[in-house]
């Protein structure tokens, strides 16, 4: 497999490219807007230096990695000689579908289609294309080129090659590839955003304060960032928005999203992004807080 196209250069489309990239697949970038694909190209080239600052590649291991990367906003050009397709747009279960339908029209046969959605389900999004057993989650973590985890969501009608294929490629990115079974939240979010969830209620009833929270949990039990802070990484409404897709599909109410979670939201605060979120990220302290989760050891 040489030929990978990848959907949305957002916070993990452009991260994806770039580890595509950076291990000498030619990769297709597509986004509706030239502004993302320019913004996702600039943090691309950043995350490169700051790589090379470590010393971990070379100036001419940056110019390759660019060399393999092009973007453009035709989907139906840039996935005609696409072997995989690796789908990051935003996260709305309408645009996914849309995209699916037209992805299972323009691309070749045999390609196999990925998403790297946190929440919605594999075998939904398989269901609009007449190629399911060629559909799978592909899910990357934040930062992409960072960390190491790969969760591989089978989806109801995923064949055995498909997954096959998709784990082996894994692999040659140098990440770990986890096999799961599609039901929602798939194991990562299942697991992790009930603990967030946790943590704002905790907040939320008056046990203690944000930063309390968060050094119970990191000196504690040995996280490497507290619930509340991770929180304000992911999005508070991507934690929302996972919550309620578990507990729609479940029916149960120990998924039902903290009050304080959903007002925060409706407020506007939405962690990192939107400046604001458990604590106050003003400009100068968001580039130390993201470069700083950047330039953990690889
Ligand atoms: P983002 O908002 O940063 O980027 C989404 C990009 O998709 C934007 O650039 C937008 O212009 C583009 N887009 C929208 N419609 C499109 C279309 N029809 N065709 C092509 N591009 C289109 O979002 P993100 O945080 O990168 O999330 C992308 C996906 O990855 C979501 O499914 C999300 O659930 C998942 N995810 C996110 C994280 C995270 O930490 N941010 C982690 C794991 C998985």
């Amino acid at each position: 497999m040489k030929n990978i196209a990848v959907i949305g250069a957002g916070t993990m489309g452009n991260g994806i490219a770039h580890t595509f990239a950076q291990f000498g697949f030619k990769v297709r970038l597509i986004d509706i807007s030239e502004k993302a694909l320019a913004a996702g190209m600039t943090t691309i080239g950043k995350n490169l230096d700051r790589m090379i600052k470590k010393e971990a590649i070379t100036e001419e291991d940056k110019k390759q990695t660019l060399d393999n990367i092009h973007t453009l906003t035709d989907m139906k050009k840039g996935t005609a000689h696409a072997e995989l397709v690796v789908e990051a747009a935003t996260e709305n279960l309408e645009l996914k579908l849309d995209i699916f339908r037209k992805l299972d029209e323009c691309c070749p046969e045999d390609t196999i289609l990925a998403t790297n959605t946190s929440s919605i389900s594999i075998t939904r999004i398989a269901s609009v294309t007449k190629r399911p057993e060629q559909v799978i989650g592909m899910h990357f973590m934040n930062p992409v080129p960072i960390m190491k985890l790969v969760e591989v969501i089978r989806g109801y009608s995923t064949s055995d090659e498909t997954t096959k294929t998709v784990l082996e490629l894994s692999g040659k990115l140098r990440k770990t590839p986890v096999e799961v079974n599609d039901y929602p939240g798939f194991v990562a979010n299942r697991i992790l955003m009930p603990m967030i969830n946790e943590a704002v209620e905790t907040l939320h009833s008056g046990v203690a304060g944000v930063k309390e929270i968060d050094t119970v949990m990191k000196l504690g039990m040995a996280h490497p960032m507290g619930p509340l802070q991770l929180a304000d990484f992911i999005g508070l409404d991507v934690c929302l928005s996972i919550l309620n897709v578990m507990y729609d599909g479940f029916k149960n109410p120990k998924y039902a999203p903290c009050p304080l979670l959903v007002n925060m939201v409706t407020a506007g605060k939405l962690g990192i992004k939107s400046g604001e979120g458990f604590y106050d990220y003003s400009e100068s302290k968001k580039a130390e807080k993201v470069s700083g989760i950047f330039s953990q050891k690889r």
